[in-house]
């Protein structure tokens, strides 16, 4: 049983039936859709067929809905692109008033937000500039790093201060539209602080049973403010991609495992995103150097690894999920330790009950060798606090709610399942020690660890541990 779980975004290369069904029979457990293209008929589509084949299947796939945020992209450009020669000067405008001697960009604070000395970085990092001097609307800049652009490719303005919010109007349209689909997780792009999180958190707090919320790191402020995004979000995704451009290249190993490391601390869901496998867009096999980082990423200590254009736009999407799984089930097994359970490195807070139940479950479940800690979960929040323990038993986590049901599948080590609700707990302990066996995760003999809140039903109140001899 993989404990780490697999992020991929769909897109042309796998949205259809057979490849979707073909991608969850090789391990997909979470469909990333990401917002920065098609429309909502798209995606809507594609939830409900994601979730019929799932059904089918009688399996769990949980619905990431990625938003763009605030990303900012050149205009259209002649087709076959205009050349920057380093060392030479281009002007750059925004895009509604540009003019012919100028690259539109599609933002208009550019002249305001910019000054004298920032990096204008486009296509992913591939050229650059400098900017020199401002003149009204006209923004003239140095090529630091030459190349073609075309038209849309992406603009990253690192050290700027950026006057727009990072939770768009696009944004807010989108989220309330994943909202009325009911994914299990959205994903914010471009987060800078935690104000940034304000408004999307308070509209996601008003819905009946909440996705969860993560915070794409990508940004330099964000590397910096990142205890005070923590406790505003479900978890971060390192977000290799961006934050390569906006961060020197460099820094992003360090980076990921400081950004991994406090949000365990936290008890906070981790994925680790962009490049994993990227040769795999076009070729049958990995790099040993992508195997590495894969492995790498899982030593760090990330719940969850995802695939980008890997799956949504290249050539081997199956194979790619298919590497992915059998690189968690080879490294996985090497990085699970009880270390967490004696080290209070991963508890913050000593007078959280959850936590510490939490903690005690996994304690259990160790010395008793037990086959599986079971967790029942109303808001998934009693799941939570056993998994950010990283037992080495499986946590099967049952919950009568079926949006939380495909929420827990997100994090690390949970198997979730369905039950009805109960009234007395006894009725709990057996209907759960028949569902660990039918998902031949313990059997007959064995003991398991279960834990609760009681009374039954009480979001945030996990107080009781039982062990269980099947
Ligand atoms: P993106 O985010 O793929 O939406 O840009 C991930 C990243 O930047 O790494
Ligand atoms: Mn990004």
């Amino acid at each position: 049983m993989r404990r780490t779980k697999i992020v991929a975004t769909l897109g042309p290369s796998s949205s259809d039936p057979q490849t979707i069904s073909d991608l969850i029979d090789a391990g997909l457990n979470v469909a990333r859709l990401n917002f920065s293209h098609g429309d909502h008929e798209s995606h809507g589509k594609m939830i409900d067929l994601i979730r019929s084949i799932a059904a089918e299947k009688k399996t769990c796939v949980t619905i990431l809905q990625d938003l763009c945020g605030p990303k900012i992209r050149l205009g259209i450009l002649p087709d076959e692109g205009v050349e920057l020669r380093k060392g030479e000067l281009c002007i750059l405008m925004s895009e509604d008033s540009a003019e012919t001697d100028a690259l539109p960009v599609q933002y208009e604070n550019l002249e305001a937000d910019l000054k004298k000395g920032d990096r204008v970085v486009l296509a992913d990092g591939t050229m650059e500039l400098t900017v020199e001097s401002i003149h009204g609307k006209r923004v003239v800049c140095r090529i630091v790093r030459g190349g073609i652009v075309f038209s849309r490719k992406g603009v990253n303005l690192p050290s700027a201060d950026l006057s727009v919010v990072a939770f768009t109007e696009k944004d807010r349209k989108d989220l309330l539209f994943g909202l009325e689909k009911g994914v299990d997780v959205v994903a914010l792009s471009f987060v800078r602080s935690a104000a940034d999180l304000v408004k999307i958190r308070s509209i996601i707090s008003k819905d009946k049973n909440p996705p969860l919320l993560i915070a794409k790191i990508e940004k330099p402020q964000a590397v910096k403010n990142i205890d005070e995004i923590l406790p505003m979000v479900d978890g971060v995704m390192v977000a290799r991609g961006d934050l390569g451009v906006e961060m020197p290249l460099f820094d992003v190993p360090v980076i990921q495992k400081v950004i991994i490391r406090k949000a365990r601390r936290e008890g906070k869901v981790t994925i680790t995103a962009t490049q994993m496998l990227k040769s795999m867009v076009d070729s049958n096999l990995p790099t040993r150097a992508e195997c590495t980082d894969v492995a790498n990423a899982l030593f760090d200590g990330t719940c969850a690894v995802m695939l980008s254009e890997e799956t949504a736009s290249g050539k081997y999407p199956v194979e790619a999920v298919k590497v992915m799984d059998g690189l968690a089930r080879a490294t996985e097994q090497h990085v699970i330790s009880e270390f967490s359970l004696k080290s209070d490195e991963h508890v913050t807070d000593k007078k959280n009950i959850a936590w510490a139940v939490g903690r005690s479950a996994c304690w259990l479940a160790k010395d008793l060798e037990a086959g599986a800690v079971v967790a029942y979960t109303e808001s998934g929040f009693t799941a939570a606090s056993v998994a950010r323990f990283r037992p080495s038993a499986p946590i099967l986590a049952l919950t009568p709610n079926k949006r939380t049901f495909t929420k827990l599948n997100m994090f690390w080590g949970v198997v979730p399942g369905l039950t009805e609700g109960f009234h007395d707990i006894e009725e709990m302990f057996s209907t759960a020690a028949e569902i660990a066996v039918a998902k031949g995760i313990a059997k007959q003999g064995d003991n398991i660890v279960i834990t609760a809140g009681v009374p039954l039903g009480v979001k945030g109140s996990t107080n009781m541990v039982k062990v269980y001899e099947i």
